[in-house]
């Protein structure tokens, strides 16, 4: 949610960026870890080593995964290592009493024998440190049942999610290798972080709480690597090429894997490849639009894929056949599934092991589509007209109108009476019950006047036959006069039946969004009760049009407008947004055709989770611009209606 909105602020800046070259780069400069989350970061880690020192003696704490391997957006989660291999020398020693530097062994350590002691017990303990000794460390953790057993904790002050863990060395060493890729390569980091948010906005890839199992950053990272490896010429080196360019001091076996490669980047000679990030981002999409995932297998290490059938082989053919040096060989068959990526280091690992048919299925269908709108001119070319272009198309949410069909997108509001002025707050109370109608009302004439006033919409009032909606029954017995057009009509609407018809009949050929009278859509019960529906109140509905592209360039105009001195955000001053408005429709040329929508306000959910939806439906969107302008609405609405409500009442 956090990214969509980030991304709807970044929409108008993007658009007007020359190149999709550009587009990449400051997708990375806006996601990345700043220098001082960085530092944040840093100062912890020092901390917890501090801390665990005094328990676990000659312990080491080492961050790995997002927070260093130079792939960091600003929320990532920060992993950590706490290795304890020096701890256990000690302990060792101190049980033989061969310890000799004079430290005794802490009261913690002596409860447990770390070279016996099951990683869970290891963990309890580390868990306990945190709740006791770290301040500012809440929610600890044990989640013992994961694959790496890890204690999970949250830093309050930074609002960051930690993971400690205590057996993956192996993390360590791939996170170096990924700060190697980055060193060597300087067009990887724009990739991977296109690539990543674009398989965020598809469902791809991330939190596997929502839909079924999804890639993961380090595996969707790979894929990147892989494809840069398969380029022609290549745009990284295989891993063992890599290798080979490492010397001896650099020689690396964890776990009994192999993980050698250069320590710095300057030891890999650079791609003789040229392509721009535009290309090779096209490139990712046809690569693995037609990759044959079913029947092959991707190895990083050697940076081509095998047959799936050697592995399938392998369990039951003689090891000794195998004539590859053994460090080529899985040692144990990976968990194959529908798609195979061999981790570069732990070969026996498919790091996308967890994926399902359909998590692959549709990876690769979005693959497809990408690859499809890659080859249009749309994205290739900046827009002159305010119209998506480039990396926002690619952007667009799944489930989003992103192939220009008419679908109803929503905005919502949240009833917040604590955050209401106090007048508004006991007004609203005092009407008891219906206070959130009273609100919604409110709500609905903000709206209003900040599309007609400050966004320059033509707006015109419908009505909508709406199926039994509670709200609008209440709403029709409990009547209020307010100043606001909306409110008029919005009493109009709620008032009875009688009213409603005749302001259908008033609206005369402009048919409402649902028809009354369209029985061939009706099922034989909604027929029947007719006369009962029709007792059943209408909801209104604006139809809208927007002759320009007040979405554009908002924020440039804003600064331009106040020279610097007014630091009010976005949406939190009717007079400067309406000035910005007006700049803009003086500056722009109008649209070429102008752009026509519903809106439909209704008010769902009870007491405290009541909210206002505003429903949003193209109806004329021939320059395809709806998606831009509802992404930029989905910001600003809900700003100037806080704004508006804020405000005395009488000024709505
Ligand atoms: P983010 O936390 O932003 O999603 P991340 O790279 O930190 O990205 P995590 O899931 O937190 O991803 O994993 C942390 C690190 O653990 C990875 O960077 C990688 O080094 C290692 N790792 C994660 N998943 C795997 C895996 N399936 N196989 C091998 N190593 C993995
Ligand atoms: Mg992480």
């Amino acid at each position: 949610e956090k990214l969509q909105q980030v991304l709807n602020r970044l929409r108008p800046e993007l658009c007007q960026l020359p190149s999709v070259d550009a587009q990449m780069q400051f997708v990375v400069e806006r996601f990345q870890l700043s220098v001082n989350e960085k530092k944040a970061r840093d100062l912890l880690v020092q901390l917890l080593q501090e801390v665990f020192v005094e328990f676990f003696p000659d312990s080491q704490i080492l961050p790995f995964g997002s927070s260093v391997n130079t792939f960091g957006i600003h929320s990532c989660d920060l992993d950590l290592f706490l290795d304890l291999e020096n701890t256990k020398m000690f302990q060792a020693r101190a049980k033989t009493g061969m310890s000799d530097d004079g430290r005794s062994e802490d009261s913690i350590l002596s409860d447990i024998d770390l070279a016996t002691a099951s990683p869970a017990e290891v963990l309890d303990l580390v868990a306990m440190i945190l709740k006791r000794c770290v301040p500012g460390v809440h929610k600890v953790n044990v989640v013992s049942s994961a694959r790496l057993p890890v204690v999970k904790f949250h830093y309050k002050e930074l609002n960051l999610q930690g993971d400690i863990t205590i057996n993956n060395r192996l993390a360590v060493r791939n996170t170096r290798f990924l700060q190697l890729c980055s060193g060597v390569e300087e067009r990887l980091r724009p990739l991977v972080y296109t690539i990543r948010y674009w398989a965020k906005q598809k469902q791809l890839a991330g939190n596997p709480s929502g839909s079924g199992p999804l890639l993961n950053n380090y595996a969707l990272t790979l894929l990147v690597i892989f494809y840069l490896q398969n380029c022609e010429p290549a745009v990284l080196p295989t891993v063992d090429q890599l290798k080979d360019m490492a010397c001896e001091e650099e020689e690396c076996v964890v776990d009994g894997w192999d993980c050698t490669f250069p320590t710095q980047a300057i030891a890999v000679p650079p791609s003789k490849n040229p392509q721009n990030l535009c290309t090779l981002l096209s490139g990712f999409f046809s690569f693995y639009a037609t990759f044959d995932f079913a029947g092959r297998v991707l190895s990083l290490r050697e940076g081509c894929s095998h047959p799936i059938t050697d592995f399938l082989n392998q369990n039951k053919g003689d090891a000794a056949e195998q004539e590859e040096p053994p460090n080529k060989v899985p040692l144990h068959r990976p968990r194959l599934g529908p798609l195979n990526v061999l981790d570069p280091f732990e070969l026996c690992h498919n790091v996308a092991g967890n994926l399902n048919e359909r998590s692959q299925r549709s990876f690769q269908k979005e693959c497809q589509e990408a690859e499809k709108y890659c080859r249009s001119l749309q994205y290739q070319h900046k827009s002159t007209k305010g119209k998506s272009w480039g990396l926002l198309r690619l952007f667009t949410p799944q489930g989003d109108v992103s192939h220009s069909k008419a679908e109803t997108l929503t905005i919502k509001i949240p009833f917040k009476s604590a955050s209401l002025p106090e007048n508004l707050r006991s007004q609203l109370h005092a009407a008891g019950d219906s206070f959130r109608l009273l609100w919604f009302r409110k709500v609905c004439a903000a709206v209003e006047g900040v599309l007609q006033n400050v966004l320059r919409c033509q707006i015109t009032p419908f009505l909508a036959v709406s199926i039994g909606d509670e709200q609008a029954v209440k709403a029709s017995e409990e009547m209020e006069t307010t100043t606001s057009s909306l409110n008029t009509s919005l009493n109009d609407s709620y008032s009875s039946v009688e009213a409603q018809e005749e302001t259908v009949a008033v609206v005369g050929i402009k048919r409402p969004l649902s028809t009354d009278d369209d029985d061939a859509s009706m099922s034989p019960q909604d027929k029947r009760p007719r006369l009962s529906r029709r007792t059943k109140p209408n909801l209104p509905y604006w139809t809208c049009v927007q002759k320009h592209v007040v979405w554009v360039g908002r924020r440039k105009v804003r600064k331009e407008l106040s020279r610097g001195a007014d630091s009010r955000p976005e949406g939190s001053c009717m007079e400067v947004e309406t000035q910005v408005t007006a700049r803009i429709v003086e500056k722009e040329p109008e649209l070429e055709e102008p752009l026509e929508f519903k809106v439909q306000p209704q008010m769902i959910g009870e007491t405290e989770s009541t909210k206002a939806v505003l429903n949003l439906e193209p109806t004329n969107d021939k320059t395809g611009v709806f998606q831009d302008f509802f992404h930029f609405l989905e910001a600003f609405l809900p700003k100037m209606v806080d704004t508006l409500l804020q405000k005395d009442t009488s000024e709505i």
